[in-house]
């Protein structure tokens, strides 16, 4: 079968550009991609905190990182604070990276949990977080990237970065163009089908113009115009899980020093986030519309801003779920048009570079091969399901002992992949995440330690640890992680000397 020869991708926001950005190799070798996006629409414009695979997609895209920080005004992500969340209601942190080192094959946080159930003074352990050198760094406001020599701890760092998403496209646009993608401004009005078998034949513009193509991406965001309007695959909503279905977002004055980690507090009926940028805060409040109203929750919102809102909120409205199928014919849907899941663990970014590379491994040419598509829905739908879990596990399992919206979240029984891990881990601690997945047993350990609290039992296996040894070992790592944060710089003044945005 020919290879195709015009992939048009409908939509300019994050999507759109990233995935312009990673098919315009594919520009120049026989093949047109063209970008279609309407100024007039306008981006959904929020989206601000990542996770550390976005490295990997930065790479791939050859871009030199501080260019990019100072690009974007980014600042460095360790890891989310979680405040209000779980069974004692205080705060605890999801840091990216690792909880110490395992040990005679044994998982490092089981270790931890028998000592901390000794007597004193071999229960001297301190918390789990101390164990990890993103946690700590956090805490201390600092920042340094990682070594590459594996036998140093600071190895083990990883990040992610807080970014203006509006200046990330931007970067982005530059790049993709650089690289022979064609951008055509213009509003989509029509989809033209075949007769035959129902493929997309091209788009027609407000002006009349026609664009042809052999593959489309939708990345219209949550209008879906070509999976959803033209072609009609359903939306499958998980909005019995997720019931949270608008968000107020609304930018602050800068902060001063910006700390390295998101923060998502509790409120009444949801939740709110604080991303510090290099230039500004981002702020939001993500609620459920049938607890709380739309007054209510910008009155929380602004109350707890530390800086000064430098606008009025703007609302968006959602429901949480996905396409049956992200695609169908040649049609192929990425970003929100694919699927929204609210942003607790920062994660749609990282959904659409899935979605990208998934792409990229199975791309298919002028026969679009049934089953690479096949395969592509049950990697993408297996993508959506594992997050939507991890997300769920935050809102089931809250300790808040206020309010009907949190009463709710506790009663509704959760997914049944999700029942297994909440007893596992209640009975032995374990975490042990399905292969593929994209959060790491340390992220699941972190969330389920912060939600539910320790594990009633640990894993027998640990018993073959003499407690004194454990004992010393934990002291030495603990210590060891303890000055290798120390030792960095402070968060504020690695971006000053490495990738300020220019004033
Ligand atoms: P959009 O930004 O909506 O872009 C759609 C594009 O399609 C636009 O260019 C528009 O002009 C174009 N378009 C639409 N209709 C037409 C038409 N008829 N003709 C021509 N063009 C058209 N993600 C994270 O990773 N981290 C976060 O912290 C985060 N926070 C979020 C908070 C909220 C409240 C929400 C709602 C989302 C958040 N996201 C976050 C998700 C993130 O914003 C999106 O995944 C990302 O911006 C991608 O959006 P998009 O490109 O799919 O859609």
């Amino acid at each position: 079968m020919a290879p195709l020869k015009r992939i048009v991708i409908v939509g300019g926001g994050t999507a759109g550009w990233m995935t312009a950005a990673a098919l315009a190799r594919l520009a120049g070798a026989g093949t047109t991609v063209t970008l279609v996006e309407s100024e007039e629409i306008g981006t959904v414009g929020v989206g601000e905190a990542t996770i550390p695979s976005l490295l990997d997609f930065n790479r791939y895209l050859g871009i030199d990182e501080d260019a990019f920080v100072r690009a974007t005004g980014a600042t460095f992500k360790l890891g989310i604070e979680f405040v209000g969340w779980g069974k004692a209601g205080g705060r605890y942190m999801h840091p990216f990276g690792t909880f110490g080192r395992d040990a005679a094959g044994i998982k490092f946080h089981q270790i931890w949990r028998r000592q901390a159930g000794l007597q004193a003074p071999l229960n001297d352990v301190g918390s789990l977080e101390d164990y990890c050198l993103a946690a700590v760094a956090a805490r201390l406001g600092r920042f340094n990237r990682p070594t590459g020599d594996p036998a140093a701890v600071l190895s083990s760092l990883r990040y992610a970065f807080h970014f203006d998403a509006g200046l990330y496209a931007q970067f982005l646009r530059h790049l993709a163009e650089e690289g022979g993608v064609r951008r055509v401004e213009g509003r989509v009005t029509q989809v033209d089908l075949a007769p035959d078998n129902g493929f997309i034949d091209a788009i027609v513009l407000a002006d009349g113009r026609r664009i042809e193509g052999d593959l489309f991406i939708d990345c219209s965001g949550f209008r879906a115009l070509l999976l959803g309007d033209a072609l009609g695959v359903p939306f499958v909503s998980w909005q019995k899980w997720l019931p949270c279905d608008r968000a107020l977002a609304v930018p602050s004055t800068s902060s001063g020093a910006p700390v390295p980690y998101t923060r998502a507090t509790t409120t009444e009926a949801g939740w709110r986030w604080r991303i510090p940028l290099q230039h500004r805060v981002g702020n939001g409040h993500v609620y459920c519309s049938a607890y709380m109203t739309d007054e209510a929750a910008a009155d929380a919102l602004l109350a707890g801003l530390d800086t000064l809102a430098t606008s009025e909120p703007r609302q968006l409205r959602f429901t949480a779920g996905v396409r049956e199928h992200l695609w169908e014919r040649n049609c192929v849907a990425i970003g929100l048009a694919g699927g929204f899941l609210e942003p607790l663990e920062s994660t749609s970014i990282h959904l659409i570079q899935s979605g990208i590379t998934r792409l990229m491994s199975l791309f298919p040419d002028s026969g679009h091969a049934p089953i690479e598509r096949d395969k592509y829905n049950r990697m993408l739908r297996r993508d959506y399901e594992q997050i939507r879990d991890f997300i769920i596990l935050h809102y089931h399992a809250n300790g808040r002992i206020d309010g009907d919206f949190w009463q709710q979240c506790r009663d509704t029984p959760p997914p049944d992949a999700l029942v297994e891990r909440l007893a596992l881990w209640r009975e032995r601690g374990r975490a042990m995440p399905e292969p593929g997945q994209l959060f790491s047993e340390d992220g699941w350990i972190a969330v389920l330690m912060g939600q539910i609290g320790l594990p009633q039992s640990y894993d027998p296996l640990v018993a073959t640890l003499p407690p004194e040894e454990a004992a010393r070992f934990l002291q030495h790592l603990r210590g060891v992680i303890g000055q290798t944060a120390a030792a960095m710089p402070a968060h504020d003044q690695f971006i000053a000397s490495h990738c300020a945005r220019p004033l």
